[in-house]
């Protein structure tokens, strides 16, 4: 029977709610015993908070406050060397995104990133989305062994108290081989406008196709007395600044209107704005996802629509 091992996440002394998702995605994985690694913060707390669903045994390895990338290789490569998982289950997030790769190399294990399902019926079959969410396909795993990130949201938390074993677990971590420290945590800053407040919002996409194009979605926003906002590839670019960016990794918005230009309506866009109460998307692509979340939608060029929506609220 496989045993798994899945990696708890917090930030800012809070425990993200994926970190509920990533026990149930390792009983789906295993029907051996199921680990969970909780590094760093205030461990005693959260692996109480942790102790539900089916989950055996929670390793607490107290080593810093916040996400260090040398602490989590180091120490997921000691646990793992205790526990010899045939599975670890990490989020899909930024943070796991970092050391999952690495911890995969060091225990010589694939990879398989972003997974919204998982199937062991013969060997390890993950369910990911292809194609910017167009289309789902299947990846056969055809190593024994195999890191999993998955999608925060695709599996509920457990119900039910565990009453799983938790045991400090000492990790010899090595300093001199972390290569960063973490000295703190720093809000990004909201800059002149804050984007979680706005009304109405004028979101720009990739498909704005440069810098220079930019000025076209402001003067809409103008126009509308709306403010702008974009998807992460234009914040990339640095044609935005950061406090733009609405996602995942950027901030999440609940606007009355959301007008989402340019932009293909990528998970981790969506996860930001789908709590905005009318979406409006403007896209040439009648295939892109942002129109199964959209109320309103033209299947158009933007450099066609956009300036002829500016001239009716001018
Ligand atoms: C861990 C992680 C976190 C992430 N966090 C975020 C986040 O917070 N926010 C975020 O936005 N993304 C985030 N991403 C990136 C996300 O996966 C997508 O890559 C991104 O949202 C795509 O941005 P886009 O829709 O602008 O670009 P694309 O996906 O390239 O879409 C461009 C769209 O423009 C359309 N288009 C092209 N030309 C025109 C035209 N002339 N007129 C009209 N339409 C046109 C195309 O049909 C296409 O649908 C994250 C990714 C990861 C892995």
């Amino acid at each position: 029977m496989s045993d798994v091992l899945a990696v708890a996440e917090h930030r800012r002394g809070e425990l993200r709610e994926v970190s509920h998702e990533v026990l149930t995605a390792g009983a789906e994985l295993g029907a051996g015993e199921l680990h969970l690694a909780v590094i760093g913060g205030d461990v005693e707390r959260f692996a109480d908070e942790l102790d539900r669903g089916a989950v055996d045994t929670i390793h607490t390895v107290a080593e810093g406050e916040e996400f260090n990338h040398g602490v989590y290789v180091q120490a997921l490569e000691q646990v793992a060397e205790a526990v010899d998982p045939t599975y670890v289950v990490t989020p899909n997030s930024v943070n796991g995104l970092d050391y999952a790769p690495a911890v995969a190399e060091s225990l010589d294990m694939s990879l398989v990133t972003d997974a919204v399902g998982v199937d062991t019926g013969g060997g390890l079959t993950v369910t990911r989305e292809f194609y910017g969410g167009k289309t789902e396909g299947e990846v056969d795993v055809f190593d024994d062994r195999a890191v999993v990130t998955i999608r925060e949201g695709e599996w509920d938390a457990p119900a039910g108290a565990a009453g799983a074993s938790i045991q400090a677990f000492d990790a010899d971590i090595d300093e001199t081989a972390l290569g960063t420290t973490v000295n703190g945590f720093e809000e990004a800053g909201s800059g002149d406008v804050d984007i979680t407040e706005a009304d109405v919002l004028v979101s720009v996409g990739r498909g704005i196709d440069e810098e220079d194009n930019i000025p076209l979605i402001e003067e809409l926003a103008d126009a509308m007395g709306a403010t702008l906002s974009s998807s992460r590839p234009i914040v990339d670019n640095g044609w935005l600044p950061q406090d733009r960016q609405v996602g995942q990794s950027g901030k999440k918005v609940t606007p009355d209107v959301y007008i989402a230009i340019g932009i293909s309506g990528a998970v981790q866009h969506v996860a930001g704005m789908k709590g905005a109460d009318t979406i409006i998307a403007i896209n040439t692509d009648p295939g892109a996802p942002i129109f199964d979340i959209a109320d309103y939608g033209i299947v158009d060029d933007l450099f066609d629509v956009v300036p002829a929506l500016t001239e009716q609220f001018a």
